[in-house]
C-alpha cells in the first residue's frame, strides 16, 4: 500500500484559543516496501502526522458530523488535499477505517504504559479479536499469539501467562509490539519505538523490524530522534520542523547537508560529524554515514594518501 499525502493541514482544538496547527500542507509519498524514517524536533508535528495514517487522528472531512461547507465567495480556493493509505481514502468519512487499521498497525511512543489486560496472552490477543470479522477459533488465536511473541523473541510458553507488569522494560515493550503485530498489517508505522533502550535493546529492536519488513510487513514508517539509527536503517527520511516537511532524503543526502541540518537543530549520526570535520581540513570522505560504510571509505582514503607518502619516501607502492 503506498501513502500518499497531498496539501494536508491539521489544528488542534480549532476556532478556540487553544488552536494549535500541527501540520501546515503537508505533502508526502511514502511508497511501498520502503523502510521510511521521520525526524524532526519536539513539536515538529511527526506524531500528529504518522497518527493520521490509521486514521487515530482525523481530518475533518472524515469526521462523522462533517457537513461540506459552501466556499466564500471570492475566497482563495486551497489547493485540493489527498490522503491515501493503498485504495482507503482517509478524507472520506465513508471509508472504513476499521479496515484500514487493521492493514495499518500502530505502536506508539512507550506502548507499554497502554498494556492492560490480565495475561499477555491476552494482551496480544486483544488486537486480533478486536480487529477480527468474524469470531476465532481458539486455536487460530493461539497460533497468532504464539507466532507474534516469538517474532518479537519472547518465549510462549515461559510469558504466556504471566501479568505484562512483571515483565522487564524491555519485555513489556515487545509484547505491546506483539499486540499490534499479531493481525500482520501492511504497513507498520512506529513512533520512536527504541526510545527509552539501552543500545542493545536498541539494536535489537530495529533488527525486528528488519525481520518483520523482510517476511511480510510490507512497509514501515518509524519516526526516531536517533540519527545514526537512522542512517542505519531508513530508505528515505522527512525532516519535519514546524508542522513542515523540510526534506526528503535518502540518509546519504540528507546527512551531506551538514550546515542546513545545523540550522534545523538536528544532530548528525556520529560518522557525518566525522566526515564534517574532515570536509572541514579539506578532506571529502564519501559514505552513506553508517559506521562500517564510513569506516571502510576512510580506510581506503588513509591507505591511498600512505600509499602516496610511502611512495615518495621508499619509491615504491604501499599496500593497498
Ligand atoms: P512531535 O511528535 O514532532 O513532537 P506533535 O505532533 O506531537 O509533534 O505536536 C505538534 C504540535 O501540536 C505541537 O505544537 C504540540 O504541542 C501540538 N499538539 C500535539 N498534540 C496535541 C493535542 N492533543 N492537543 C493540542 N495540541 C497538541
Ligand atoms: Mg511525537
Amino acid at each position: 500500500m503506498r501513502i500518499e499525502a497531498e496539501h494536508i493541514n491539521y489544528t488542534y482544538n480549532p476556532g478556540t484559543e487553544f488552536a494549535v496547527q500541527a501540520l501546515k500542507d503537508i505533502s508526502l509519498t511514502i511508497e511501498e516496501g520502503e523502510f521510511f524514517g521521520v525526524v524532526g524536533h519536539t513539536g515538529s508535528g511527526k506524531s500528529t502526522f504518522i497518527q493520521h495514517l490509521n486514521g487515530l487522528i482525523l481530518q475533518p472531512s472524515a469526521q462523522k458530523k462533517y457537513r461540506p461547507k459552501k466556499p466564500k465567495k471570492g475566497a482563495p480556493v486551497p489547493p485540493p488535499s489527498v490522503l491515501k493509505v493503498g485504495g482507503f481514502d482517509l478524507l472520506n468519512k465513508k471509508t472504513d477505517f476499521r479496515a484500514l487499521r487493521s492493514k495499518v498497525g500502530m505502536v506508539f511512543q512507550y506502548p507499554e504504559v497502554q498494556l492492560f489486560a490480565e495475561t499477555v496472552f491476552d494482551d496480544v490477543a486483544f488486537g486480533l479479536k478486536n480487529f477480527a470479522k468474524e469470531p476465532l477459533k481458539p486455536e487460530a488465536i493461539e497460533e497468532a499469539v504464539r507466532s507474534a511473541l516469538e517474532t518479537v523473541g519472547l518465549d510462549y510458553a515461559e510469558v504466556k501467562d504471566k501479568s505484562p507488569f512483571d515483565l522487564s522494560g524491555g519485555q513489556k515493550r515487545r509484547v505491546a509490539i506483539a499486540g499490534v503485530i499479531v493481525t500482520r498489517p501492511e504497513v507498520l508505522v512506529l513512533d520512536e519505538p527504541a526510545a527509552g533502550l539501552d543500545p542493545l535493546g536498541k539494536k535489537e529492536l530495529m533488527a525486528l523490524l528488519h525481520r518483520l519488513h523482510a517476511d511480510w510487513c510490507k512497509t514501515v514508517v518509524f519516526v526516531s530522534h536517533d540519527m545514526d539509527e537512522v542512517a542505519e536503517n531508513c530508505s528515505r527520511v522527512a525532516v519535519f520542523a514546524d508542522g513542515q516537511i523540510k526534506y526528503v532524503l535518502t540518509p546519504r543526502a540528507l546527512f551531506s547537508k551538514f550546515d542546513e541540518l545545523d540550522a534545523l537543530g538536528l544532530e548528525l549520526p556520529a560518522a557525518a560529524k566525522i566526515a564534517r570535520l574532515l570536509h572541514e581540513e579539506g578532506i571529502d570522505i564519501e559514505s552513506d554515514f553508517t559506521p562500517d560504510d564510513f569506516a571502510e571509505k576512510a580506510a581506503a582514503y588513509l591507505s591511498a594518501r600512505l600509499g602516496q607518502t610511502e611512495k615518495t619516501e621508499k619509491g615504491e607502492g604501499g599496500e593497498a
